[in-house]
């Protein structure tokens, strides 16, 4: 999961290199070529900031791991909930308890 500040610089990459795509494509770069070379960058700056070596087939799936999308924890099971409004787990059932 990316915190707030992580998030924006992997976002951030992610809209620069897609400019970088589109004008690559109007100028006859090879799409294909042009795509793997977008995807190489954005899951290198998520491996290098969360330290894993987790290799996404397809780079879109990084913009899901924004830790702010999800909500808190499940006391249970320890997964996040799946919004931050989100009053069940989905994951085993347990109710949402606030903590404090
Ligand atoms: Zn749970």
């Amino acid at each position: 999961m990316l915190d707030d500040h992580e998030w924006n610089q992997v976002w951030s990459l992610s809209q620069a290199n897609m400019e970088n795509y589109a004008v690559l494509s109007t100028q006859g770069v090879d799409k294909s070529s042009a795509a793997i070379q977008l995807h190489c960058w954005v899951v290198n700056e998520y491996n290098s900031i969360t330290s894993s070596a987790l290799l996404h087939k397809d780079w879109y799936l990084v913009h899901y791991f924004r830790a702010d999308d999800y909500g808190p924890e499940c006391v249970m099971c320890s997964l996040p909930l799946r919004s931050s409004s989100a009053k069940l787990c989905v994951e085993c059932g347990t109710a949402r308890i606030e903590k404090g």
